[in-house]
C-alpha cells in the first residue's frame, strides 16, 4: 500500500526545539515549499563524494577529472530526470530565480511575454524589457487555458497565423512562462495544455517547476515544454544550485548570462586594443566561473533517490497527506483554505489558510513557539495571487507579512513531502484545532 511505505529518511528528523511553554519537542518541518529538509541518501551520497571534489573543466589531477566526469554525468541524470529531448540543454545555475532570469537575458529582439498575475515573483518579475502581458487569474484550469489562447490570438495579426505560425514566428517571438504547481495554493497547471496552446500561436513556454519537480514527475517531452527550470533546495539537495533545461536555439545566441572563464572557448587580444572572445556554444556558455560542484551533485544524487523511490510511491503518499490536512482543516469552521480552482482541485503538498480573527504571523508564530511547527506566513513572493486569494486587490501594493499586518491581509502555508511523518500533521491539525 503506497501510502502506508512511510516517509523517506531526511535530516532534523530527531532534532528538538523549545517550547515557550517549557521543555521541548522534535521539530515538525512543514515549510518543504520553502526548503525541503536533504534527504539522507542526498546527504550520504554527497558525503561519499567530499573528500574527492575538485575543480571541474580546469584540473589536470586525477580529482579535478573524476570531478568533471561526476559534474557531465549529473548533466545527464538531470536530463534523464526531466525526459528531456535529445538536443535540449541542461544549464546549471543557481536556482529557479536565477534559471528565468538566465532565459530572460536569452529572449530575442522584440519577444513578447506572457505571464499569469498568479505567478511566483521569480516568473513575474525578470522579464526586464521585454514587452509583458500579464494575465488575469484564471478560476479554472480550462478557464488558463482560454485566457492564454486570447491573449496570443489578440496578438496573431489574422486568423490564419495558426498555420503560418508552424512555420516559424510570422508574429515575432513569444514566451509563456506558468507554473506546474503553485507555491500558494498546490494546485496543479494544466501545463500539457498550456504548451499546446502556446505552440498553436507560435509562441514558446518554460515551465516553473519549482513545486512541481519535488512532487511529481516532469518529462519534458509529454508536457512538450520549451524549458523547465527548477531548485535543488526544494528538491532535497540544499546545497544552492539549479537547473534550466531545454532547447538550446536561443540560449546559444544570446550573449552569456556571466561574462567570464568557462563560458569562452578562446580570448585573443586585437592589434586595435580591444579582445576577440569566441563563447561557447554549450550549456558552458551560461556557466562562467567555478561552478557548484557540491550542489550539482546533490541534485543528481536527489534525482537518483527520488527515481528510485518511484514517484507512484511518493504521490500517493503525498496524497494521503494532503487529504489528511485537508479533511482535518476542513472540520475546523474558522479555517479558510485558500484555492483558485476550488476545494477538490488536485495539488500537491502545499496549502494556504487564514483563520477568522487571527493575524496569519501571530499564528504561525504560535505554531512554532507553542508546538515546535515550523509553517511560513506572508504573501509568499506572488503578492498578486495571495491578494486576489484574499479577496482583495491584486493591485494593492499594501503591507506583506509583517507581524502588525491587520488580520486577512497574509496568509499561513503548511507544506510538506517525501520526509513528512503522519505525525507532523497530526500534530499541526490538533494545533490549529486547540489554537482556534
Ligand atoms: N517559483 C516557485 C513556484 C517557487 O515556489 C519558488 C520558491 N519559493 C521559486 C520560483 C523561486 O525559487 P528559488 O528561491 O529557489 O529561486
Amino acid at each position: 500500500d503506497a501510502c502506508c511505505a512511510g516517509p523517506l529518511p531526511v535530516l532534523g528528523r530527531d532534532v528538538t526545539v523549545p517550547l515557550v511553554t517549557g521543555g521541548e519537542v522534535t521539530y515538525a518541518a512543514l515549510d518543504y515549499a520553502a526548503s525541503a529538509p536533504a534527504l539522507q541518501r542526498v546527504w550520504d551520497d554527497v558525503a561519499a563524494y567530499a573528500p574527492y571534489y575538485g575543480s571541474v573543466h580546469r584540473g589536470a589531477g586525477y580529482l579535478s577529472q573524476l570531478s568533471t566526469d561526476l559534474f557531465e554525468q549529473s548533466r545527464a541524470t538531470v536530463a534523464e530526470f526531466l525526459d528531456c529531448r535529445e538536443a535540449d540543454q541542461v544549464v546549471f545555475t543557481r536556482s529557479t530565480t536565477d534559471s528565468l532570469n538566465l532565459l530572460a537575458r536569452a529572449l530575442p529582439a522584440g519577444c513578447r511575454v506572457f505571464v499569469f498575475e498568479t505567478e511566483h515573483h521569480a516568473s513575474l518579475l525578470p522579464w526586464g524589457d521585454a514587452q509583458v502581458t500579464y494575465l488575469d487569474a484564471p478560476r479554472t484550469p480550462a478557464q488558463a487555458v482560454e485566457t492564454l489562447e486570447r491573449a496570443l490570438a489578440d496578438r496573431d495579426p489574422s486568423p490564419s497565423s495558426r498555420l503560418r505560425s508552424s512555420r516559424g514566428y510570422p508574429n515575432g517571438p513569444a514566451l509563456v512562462c506558468v507554473t506546474g504547481a503553485s507555491n500558494v495554493t498546490g494546485e496543479l497547471w494544466p501545463v500539457r495544455e498550456l504548451a499546446a496552446a502556446a505552440h498553436a500561436h507560435g509562441a514558446r513556454i518554460v515551465l516553473d517547476a519549482a513545486q512541481l519537480a519535488p512532487h511529481h514527475p516532469v518529462s519534458v517531452r509529454e508536457l512538450d515544454v520549451d524549458w523547465v527550470a527548477f531548485s535543488g533546495h526544494k528538491l532535497y539537495a540544499p546545497f544552492g544550485s539549479g537547473v534550466l533545461a531545454g532547447r538550446a536555439d536561443w540560449l546559444q545566441a544570446a550573449e552569456p548570462y556571466l561574462a567570464g572563464g568557462g563560458a569562452s572557448r578562446t580570448v585573443a587580444r586585437r592589434t586595435d586594443g580591444g579582445v576577440d572572445v569566441e563563447w561557447h556554444t554549450t550549456a558552458a556558455r551560461h556557466e562562467a566561473g567555478s561552478p557548484n560542484v557540491i550542489g550539482v551533485y546533490a541534485i543528481a544524487a536527489a534525482c537518483k533517490a527520488l527515481t528510485e523511490a518511484g514517484f507512484d510511491t511518493l504521490v500517493a503518499r503525498e496524497r494521503h497527506l494532503v487529504d489528511t490536512v485537508r479533511a482535518g482543516l476542513a472540520d475546523v469552521p474558522e479555517v479558510r483554505v485558500l484555492s483558485l480552482f476550488g476545494d477538490d482541485a488536485p495539488r500537491v503538498g502545499v496549502l494556504s489558510f487564514v483563520v477568522d480573527g487571527w493575524n496569519s504571523s501571530h499564528f504561525a508564530a504560535a505554531l512554532s513557539a507553542e508546538y515546535g511547527i515550523g509553517v511560513r506566513d506572508g504573501l509568499f513572493c506572488a503578492h498578486p495571487l495571495v491578494r486576489t486569494l484574499l479577496g482583495g486587490d491584486p493591485q494593492d501594493p499594501g503591507e506583506c507579512g509583517a507581524p502588525e499586518a491587520a488580520p486577512g491581509l497574509n496568509a499561513i502555508r503548511v507544506s510538506f513531502g517525501a520526509g513528512t511523518p503522519d505525525e507532523h500533521v497530526e500534530r499541526f491539525l490538533g494545533a490549529v484545532r486547540e489554537l482556534v
